[in-house]
């Protein structure tokens, strides 16, 4: 039988792809693409865009098809065989991108075709690529000779193995812990959706007519806020932040400490072997921030902006768990419960409340209708084929499929929708690309994305209630959708996400953030599950008053992952866990407002820069967002759901994807440089 992985199809068989398939897939995937290479350098006398560049594309579009079911299937359905057969796959891609990056003999004809005549005729996006091209030649150590050479590669395929065994004892720590228990008086305060999963979740581990409570993010996060008994937050507290470290319930036994700190030093001995003086530098060589400078500057002073506003937040909290609540000095496991009844008691937001207000099919329809007002695009759900039968294959009963038209009826895109947490299921939301748009042999090849997140599951028979938080998140990950789906440039290696810098690619998902925040847009989003009425003018009064609600607080929490992570890969590694620790405890020092406790080691499940793509990049969420914010404040500017700046903003940054620097298409947008007013105004930070 035909392996599905290799089988070309328009979309993954996601019915017929089992883990077995995925070895065999990527060896000959690979085995193909080296078989094209070599007859690319075997064969150019005179290299150009077409017998060069395209084929090139192809083989990168080649090995994508093979790998992104199988990177995607190993986040979404994580069972012991898929996890096998991804660690199997991971060091044959890894060595497979490594000589494509150090093929000395590739590079030749890149750079050929560089300096030939042909080039001045190539458009500038095709330039573009060529540059690109060649600066990730050298950023992938093909200058390097013999011993060295081996020595990257290796260290690259060791990168790759720690960053899986990373995210794998974070996964593994999260559902080793579990609270059990059979009185309900120990759970008060808790709102009825997470005692109806912890009830649930109790008999699917035959512990039937007890409560079973996990550090999963939505159970967690509700705990902390909502849990009026002191202990179990505590414990729950203890269990989340020492994850996968040397601490807390499941001490070493997960222990990340040793795979941090390889990850570390080999990081900056590969920078230093390509002549960088850390890995940060090497990290900024593909950004549209500077250097280190700069990104350090950048967020001190915005530290500087929020230190009087987070001071002060600190200590209305204090003060008000002092005159309400009877609490004298707060724990780090009060923070978020006493921040909670602070706010519902200065502006009367019940999150909870808010959740009928916002069943998953409303705010999925508002939020295509705002898509349709500001780009003019149509999104359709294609549940069944004309049969009824399934029209797409999917991993999962709760996986829905869209497709994106625009106003000339054109199919521009098409998505995969999971929104469920579930077993198995990576934590958090996030959106990966499938297909990336190009054109091959004058065909266009759709783009494609997989569109995830981890909200709390419909209960039995009901539709699923979104809290204000969750839709925020649904309209984060759509926006980088949007991007990947709406783009127009034909060249894969800049089409979509495609070849953006990396501090600049949050600026379309943060900017959909915004219209969740819209009077014009919330009735288009809210509906009432009973009494389908939009949410009120009251509460969403209430909400917009809470937006802002210890903005001074959270923007430090992040200058402080963000400053630890550009300080950490700025220096020489440390040595020992201690040494980690103390360039955590040094940046809390200079800019944090609460400290957290002696036992805590957020570090060790810090995803985004040790496994992640953030390794000295954690800082461009805030740098992303003050392009984002800038780019709104046009909006605002002309009418939120104004179609003319929709349009602006779709032809010159949207669409345009990474076919030239960020800087250029926001001046093209904007008219000029970005600044951070809008983005200190928007949070109240003004
Ligand atoms: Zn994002």
């Amino acid at each position: 039988m035909k392996n599905p992985l290799l089988s070309h199809s328009r979309l993954p068989l996601f019915h017929q792809i089992e883990p077995h398939h995925a070895l065999t897939a990527v060896q000959e995937g690979v085995r193909q693409a080296n078989e094209r290479i070599s007859a690319l350098i075997t064969s150019l006398l005179e290299p150009s865009w077409d017998n060069l560049m395209q084929p090139l594309d192809e083989v990168s579009a080649l090995i994508q098809e093979v790998w992104s079911p199988i990177g995607h299937l190993n986040a979404v359905k994580n069972t012991p065989e898929w996890r096998d057969a991804y660690h199997a796959c991971l060091p044959i891609l890894t060595q497979f991108s490594t000589q494509l990056g150090q093929n000395h003999k590739l590079y030749q004809k890149v750079l050929q075709l560089s300096q030939s005549a042909s080039f001045s005729s190539l458009s500038m996006i095709q330039k573009k690529i060529i540059h690109d091209q060649l600066r990730d030649f050298h950023l992938s150590g093909v200058a390097l000779k013999g011993d060295k050479k081996r020595r990257y590669a290796d260290i690259q395929q060791r990168l790759s193995v720690l960053g899986a065994k990373f995210e794998e004892n974070v996964l593994d720590a999260t559902h080793h812990w579990c609270y059990v228990t059979d009185n309900p008086r120990d759970l008060a305060g808790l709102p009825e959706h997470i005692l109806a999963f912890s009830r649930q979740k109790a008999v699917d581990k035959a512990r039937e007519g007890c409560y079973l409570l996990t550090l999963d993010a939505p159970c967690y996060i509700a705990v902390m806020k909502y849990a009026d008994n002191a202990d179990l937050r505590y414990q729950m507290y203890h269990a989340y932040t020492t994850r996968a470290s040397d601490q807390g319930p499941s001490a070493g036994q997960f222990d990340n400490t040793a795979v941090m700190l390889e990850l570390v030093q080999l990081k900056q001995e590969l920078a230093h072997m390509l002549n960088f003086k850390h890995y940060a530098d090497y990290s900024l060589a593909t950004k549209m921030a500077g250097s280190v400078n700069d990104v350090m500057e950048f967020l001190l002073t915005l530290a500087k902006q929020s230190r009087a506003y987070a001071e002060k937040e600190l200590m209305e909290l204090n003060t008000f768990a002092n005159d309400h609540l009877g609490m004298e000095a707060l724990s780090a496991w009060d923070i978020a419960y006493v921040s909670e009844k602070l706010q519902q008691h200065q502006y009367s937001v019940n999150e909870e409340l808010l959740r009928s207000y916002f069943p998953i099919d409303r705010v999925l329809s508002g939020m295509f209708a705002i898509i349709d007002h500001i780009y003019g695009m149509r999104v359709v759900e294609k549940a069944t084929g004309p049969d009824g039968v399934l029209f797409v294959e999917v991993w999962h009963p709760d996986v829905r499929f869209f497709e994106i038209y625009d106003a000339g009826e054109t199919l521009r895109g098409t998505f995969y929708l999971d929104l469920f947490a579930r077993e198995g299921k990576r934590g958090g939301a996030w959106m990966d690309d499938c297909r990336s748009r190009r054109v091959v042999d004058g065909k266009m090849v759709i783009p494609v994305a997989y569109l995830n997140a981890n909200f709390s599951p419909p209960q039995a028979g009901q539709s699923a209630l979104l809290t204000h938080d969750d839709v925020i998140t649904l309209f984060h990950e759509f926006g980088h959708g949007l991007h990947h789906l709406l783009t127009q440039i034909n060249e894969g290696q800049v089409s979509g996400i495609s070849g953006v810098e990396w501090d600049a690619v949050e600026l379309p998902s943060q900017l959909m953030e915004n219209f969740c925040w819209q009077k014009s847009c919330i009735p288009m989003i809210s509906s009432h599950v009973e009494r389908q009425e939009a949410l009120p003018e009251s509460l969403f009064q209430a909400m917009l008053n809470a937006k802002n609600f210890q903005s001074g607080m959270q923007m430090l929490r992040q200058i402080e992952f963000a400053l630890f992570d550009i300080t950490l890969y700025s220096q020489v590694a440390p040595n020992d866990g201690a040494g980690l620790q103390s360039i955590l405890d040094a940046v809390r020092q200079q800019v944090s407002v609460i400290i957290p406790p002696q036992f805590n080691r957020f570090q060790h499940s810090f995803c985004h820069i040790f496994s992640g793509g953030y390794s000295a990049g954690y800082y461009s969420y805030k740098w992303a967002e003050v392009l984002s914010s800038d780019v709104f404040l046009a909006f605002e500017e002309h009418g939120v759901l104004s179609r003319k700046i929709g349009e602006k903003f779709l032809h010159t940054i949207l669409a345009r994807g990474g076919s030239q620097p960020m800087m250029e298409l926001f001046k093209a947008f904007r008219g000029r440089e970005p600044n951070v007013d809008a983005l200190l105004r928007y949070s109240g930070l003004r």
